[in-house]
């Protein structure tokens, strides 16, 4: 949508994955494409972690299917209990993502869910909370890639994989 100032105009393209949620048929493809290339890629996978707020939406099918948990990393101050917390950058502002201290047990597999990567610093942050709680992040799935903002380096050695690349 784009935002009109005095002077200067802003064209800011926001991908919208609510057509996917609202035709069953698309919804039952992306969570079949995700089970496939898992069970190929990553079979040892013992845990699902979804990223706030619609990694939500993707995450608990994908876990459903392959029988495995799931956990939520979410925005500071929602999650109850004691958590672990990281500051990280997003395209155009700071936050802070948090995950309940129990929520991952040193040594686990996980995968990691979100809808969409653009710069990298949301799933750069969920990565290193999996990694303080010492569990091993074997990769990240999204729906879609924004290829032109380059996340994946941010990423480094962590695979990302995604079913739709712009
Ligand atoms: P990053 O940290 O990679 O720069 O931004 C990714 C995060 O921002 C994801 O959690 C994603 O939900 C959200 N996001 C950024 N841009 C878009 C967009 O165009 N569409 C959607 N659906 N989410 C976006």
């Amino acid at each position: 949508f784009p935002y009109k100032g005095d002077s200067i105009q802003i064209l800011f393209v926001c991908r919208d994955i609510c057509p996917i949620l609202k035709d069953p048929k698309a919804l039952a493809a992306v969570t079949d494409l995700f089970e496939e290339h898992v069970r190929r890629t990553y079979p040892q996978v013992d845990l699902i972690v979804g990223l706030d707020a619609r990694g939500f939406l993707f995450g608990p099918l994908l876990a459903q299917r392959l029988g495995v948990g799931f956990a939520p990393i979410r925005k500071k101050g929602k999650l109850p209990g004691p958590t672990l917390s990281v500051a990280y950058s997003l395209e155009y502002a700071k936050a802070e993502a948090e995950i309940q201290e129990d929520a991952v047990s040193a040594g686990q597999k996980v995968l990691i869910v979100d809808d969409l990567l653009a710069t990298g610093g949301t799933l750069y942050a969920a990565c290193e909370l999996i990694k303080q709680q010492k569990a091993e992040v074997l990769g990240c799935l999204v729906v879609i890639e924004l290829k032109y903002l380059n996340g994946s380096e941010k990423l480094q050695s962590t695979p990302v994989f995604s079913l739709i690349q712009y």
